[in-house]
C-alpha cells in the first residue's frame, strides 16, 4: 500500500478558529501534564508506560482538567503518542552519543496542530467536518485518490490554516510506457540545472521578485516598535511572503520533476554536492538552498510511481573530465566553458558535466548518438512543456 499526503488550505470562520486555538491550547496543557507525570514517576523511581499516561487522560478529564472533554478523544490520544515519540527520539539521540537535554514543558502558543488519526473527520463537498470542532470550508485543489486515514490541522505562523491529509492509495501505481531514453542532470548555482539533452534551465524569476519583497518586509518589520499592533501586522506579512516563496518553489519543483519523470526511463543525478556555503544564512536563502534536495525527492517519488528510475552516482570527476575523450581537464570555478586541449572539443561547463553523469550512469564512456546544441530555457518554459517530448 502506498501512502500519500495532500495539503489543502482551510478557511475556518472566526468562531471555528477560536475553537481550534482553544483545543490546541488544551493539547498543550495535556502534553505538559503528561510530561509532569513522567517526571514524577522518574523522581520516584517508578516505571511508567505509554499505556499508563494514556489512562491518565481519562483521569484528568474527570478531575483536574474537565475542559479536555471539549477535544475529540483520538486527538488527545495523539498528544500522548507525540510525547512518547519525542521520548523515543531523544533516547535514540542519546544512544548515538549525542548530547541531549530533557523534554521541556511547552509554552503558550507552542502547539500548532491537531492530529485526527483514523476517525473524527469527514469531507463532504467543500467542507471538512471535524468532531467537536464543526464544519470548515476546504479547498481541495486536486482530487484525492484513495482513502483518508488521518487529518492533521495546522496553524501557520502567518495565521493561515491548512489540513494535511494522509491518504492510503488503493490502486496500483500507473506505470508509464517506456520512452527508450535516459538523461543525466547536473545541478548548479548559476543555472538551476543542465541536462545531457542540451537543456539548461534557468533559476526561476519569481525567486528574485519574492526575495526582494521579503527584504522590503524585513526592513519594515525592524522599524516597528516591539509589542505594537503594527509590528504584529508586519510579522504576519513577512510570514506570508516566506510561505509564498516555499509554495512557488515547490510548485516549480513539482512541475520540473514531472517533466523528467514523464520523459525519461532513467534519470542519472549526482549525489548532492551543493551544500549551504555560509552558516548564517537567512531563512529565505535556506528555503532556496533546500531546492536541490526537494527536487530529487520529488523526482524520485514521481519516477518510482511511474515505474521509472532515478540513479544516483557518487560525485567526482564530472566537471573536470572531458565528456568527449575522457581525459582530465582541470578548470577553475569561474571557467564556464570546458575546452579540451586533447581532443579540441568546447562545451558549456555544466553541459559537459551532465554528459559525464549520463555516461558514467550508463557505464560507457564516450560520445552518445547525438550531442545537442545547448538551449538556455527559462524555468517557466520547461515547466509548461510538462507533456512528453516526442521520442528523439
Ligand atoms: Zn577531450
Amino acid at each position: 500500500m502506498a501512502w500519500r499526503s495532500y495539503q489543502f488550505r482551510l478557511y475556518p470562520s472566526k468562531t471555528i478558529q477560536k475553537k481550534l486555538n482553544e483545543q490546541m491550547e488544551l493539547c498543550r496543557q495535556l502534553y505538559n501534564q503528561l510530561l509532569e507525570e513522567l517526571d514524577k514517576a522518574r523522581r520516584e523511581g517508578r516505571k511508567i508506560t505509554q499505556r499508563d499516561t494514556q489512562a491518565l487522560i481519562a483521569e484528568l478529564k474527570k478531575t483536574e482538567n474537565p475542559e479536555l472533554s471539549n477535544v475529540y478523544s483520538k486527538v488527545l490520544q495523539m498528544v500522548n503518542y507525540q510525547l512518547w515519540s519525542n521520548i523515543k527520539a531523544l533516547s535514540q539521540l542519546k544512544q548515538n552519543g549525542k548530547k541531549t537535554g530533557r523534554l521541556r514543558f511547552k509554552g503558550a502558543g507552542w502547539y500548532k496542530t491537531l492530529n485526527f488519526n483514523q476517525s473524527g473527520f469527514r469531507i463532504a463537498g467543500n467542507k471538512l467536518i471535524l468532531s467537536k470542532v464543526g464544519e470548515i470550508p476546504i479547498k481541495t485543489h486536486r482530487p484525492i485518490e484513495g482513502q483518508i486515514k488521518g487529518v492533521i490541522i495546522k496553524r501557520e505562523k502567518s495565521g493561515k490554516w491548512f489540513a494535511n491529509l494522509q491518504v492510503e492509495k488503493n490502486k496500483e501505481p500507473q506505470f508509464l510506457p517506456s520512452m527508450g531514453r535516459a538523461v543525466g542532470i547536473d545541478v548548479g548555482v548559476k543555472h538551476f540545472l543542465t541536462d545531457s539533452d542540451g537543456r539548461q534551465v534557468e533559476n526561476p524569476r519569481f525567486y528574485e521578485k519574492t526575495l526582494e519583497r521579503i527584504r522590503v518586509l524585513q526592513r519594515k518589520l525592524s522599524k516597528k516598535r516591539r509589542g505594537s499592533e503594527n509590528r504584529e501586522k508586519a510579522r504576519i506579512r513577512l510570514a506570508c511572503a516566506y510561505e509564498m516563496l516555499v509554495n512557488q518553489r515547490d510548485d516549480f519543483l513539482h512541475k520540473l520533476s514531472r517533466f523528467y519523470a514523464n520523459n525519461y526511463d532513467t534519470v542519472f543525478v549526482e549525489d548532492l554536492r551543493i551544500q549551504s556555503l555560509a552558516r548564517n544564512r537567512n531563512l529565505a536563502q535556506k528555503i532556496l538552498d533546500a531546492s536541490w534536495g526537494k527536487f530529487f525527492q520529488f523526482l524520485s517519488y514521481k519516477a518510482e510511481s511511474a515505474g521509472r528510475m532515478v540513479a544516483r552516482r557518487k560525485p567526482g570527476g564530472t566537471t573536470q573530465n572531458c565528456s568527449n575523450c575522457g581525459r582530465k581537464v582541470p578548470k577553475a570555478l569561474d571557467e564556464r566553458t570546458h575546452r579540451c586541449p586533447y581532443c579540441g572539443i568546447e562545451r558549456d561547463r555544466d553541459y559537459n558535466a551532465s554528459l559525464n553523469i549520463l555516461y558514467s550512469g550508463l557505464g560507457r564512456p564516450g560520445e552518445p548518438a547525438e550531442i545537442r546544441p545547448l538551449q538556455v530555457i527559462p524555468a517557466s518554459l520547461i515547466v509548461e512543456a510538462g507533456s512528453p517530448i516526442p521520442p528523439g
